[in-house]
């Protein structure tokens, strides 16, 4: 069950999913001490089955952290293992109805789609998986349902990762049943608890590991190096400045905005070199809608010399961190974001961040510190930050170095570790007060 067929049908391979971890790897980036802390931690941990279910392998800030969340767990004694939940194109299209409803958008949903495709394809899975762990963590809504099939054991999880706080009511209704047969949910941010949990809520910042390989420090010699057969291929001259933008195509990442601001700042033709506008990003095996949101932005595009939009990048990994150590400023103005894993990836390398007020957008970004916050809404407001940070390269460094620190303080991977230690302990029995970070009760 540590690996089974992606929902495409293609067998994802140990070394191509997971990266190689051992923790005194990190001690550059976190210290020996608090590495030692872990290991004390997990000690009693040892044997112990911690599985997580998630609905893809590929794609997405959830997969991005079990790739690494998971063999670090392993590498401390724990039996961590990762499921995924399968399904057709239906199943999928549905559940990214609830993801987009979840965070606001209104679709209409039919009974077909809930009893037959939703809750159909969750009881084929619940007759295939085995999940008998002493913790199960269960991420997102696409496998919620999953708690009523009676195959999870009592310590099962619901990990919200997506920005719940003004949920269509309807759907969490739908919703609320499931969560509350969970023995506790977790959210990144408590102004994303919504209404009606009856189960202990604990708060968690997703993080990014330092040791994969977008993560790892790029020399600007490096970077160039790494871009080369890209730029080569695009015709990218590597000395105007950048403002990259990576993400999935998704209607929530707000890229046609992104582009609109940048056409309006070029516009005022201040800017000398003039900038590229360059957007990146991948389709994740569980969004279907992905597609339609990227055809629509090649449209708006057409052929604008100083943009380009790129799909699925070969060498996916050197390629993200190469463009974000590179960039000049990095724009990251969602309507709604769970966390932005890009933010801390770009701020991870020295990029300062034009970030949208919310959601856990604002964890990361400190207006004016590492970057701007901006009205995700008001293409004058993000034009004006991304000119802003352009025109004083000084300042965006020091940004951009602050960001670093803030990211290393608070996002890196053994932190996300420690608090799933925690709460494995308090869950197990171990430690029988609460961790810290449980928000509610209170
Ligand atoms: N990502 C990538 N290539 C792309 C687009 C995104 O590797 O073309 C990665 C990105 O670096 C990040 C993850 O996908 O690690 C996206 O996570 P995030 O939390 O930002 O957004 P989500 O997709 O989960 O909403």
């Amino acid at each position: 069950m540590l690996l089974r067929e992606d929902p495409d049908g293609s067998p994802p391979s140990f070394g191509a999913l997971f990266h190689e971890r051992s923790l005194g790897d990190y001690a550059p980036y976190v210290g020996r001490s608090r590495l030692e802390e872990l290991l004390a931690l997990a000690e009693p941990l040892a044997g112990c089955r911690w599985t997580h279910l998630n609905s893809t392998y590929v794609g997405g800030g959830v997969a991005e952290i079990l790739r690494s969340l998971v063999p670090l767990a392993r590498a401390l004694g724990i039996d961590c293992r990762w499921a995924v939940i399968e399904g057709h194109n239906g199943f999928f299209a549905v559940t990214k109805k609830f993801h987009n409803m979840l965070q606001g958008i209104e679709q209409p949903l039919s009974l077909d789609e809930i009893f037959d495709c939703y809750l159909g394809t969750i009881e084929e899975n619940a007759r295939r998986l085995e999940l008998d762990a002493d913790l199960v963590v269960v991420h997102d809504p696409q496998p919620a349902a999953i708690v009523a099939q009676g195959i999870l054991p009592p310590r099962a999880l619901w990990r919200c990762h997506i920005d719940t706080s003004a949920p269509n009511p309807i759907l969490w209704r739908f919703l609320l049943p499931y969560i509350n047969q969970f023995a506790g949910a977790i959210f990144t941010m408590p102004e994303f608890v919504a209404p009606g949990l009856r189960v202990p809520v604990y708060e968690l910042s997703p993080c990014i590991d330092p040791l994969a390989e977008k993560n790892r420090p790029y020399l600007r010699s490096e970077a160039l190096d790494v871009l080369a057969p890209l730029f080569h291929a695009h015709n990218v001259d590597p000395e105007r400045p950048l403002v990259v933008a990576i993400s999935r195509y998704d209607v929530h990442k707000n890229q046609s905005r992104i582009l609109q601001a940048f056409l309006r700042l070029r516009a005022e033709g201040r800017l000398s070199p003039p900038p590229y506008l360059i957007f990146v990003g991948n389709s994740a095996t569980d969004d279907p809608e992905g597609m339609q949101v990227y055809a629509s932005l090649v449209d708006q595009v057409g052929d604008d010399p100083d943009v380009r939009l790129w799909l699925n990048v070969p060498d996916n990994d050197r390629v993200v961190g190469a463009l974000m150590r590179l960039a000049s400023v990095f724009v990251h103005v969602s309507t709604r974001e769970g966390f932005g894993l890009v933010v801390s990836e770009a701020l991870w390398q020295g990029t300062p961040v034009v970030g949208s007020r919310v959601g856990g957008i604002v964890k990361q970004v400190r207006d004016g510190e590492t970057g701007f916050l901006v009205d995700p809404k008001n293409v004058d407001e993000i034009a004006r930050r991304i000119g802003d940070l352009l025109a004083d390269p000084d300042r965006a460094r020091a940004m951009g170095e602050r960001g670093r620190e803030h990211v290393r303080t608070h996002f890196l991977l053994p932190e996300l570790l420690r608090r799933y230690l925690l709460l494995l302990r308090h869950l197990l029995g171990i430690d029988p007060e609460p961790p810290p970070f449980r928000i509610a009760p209170a």
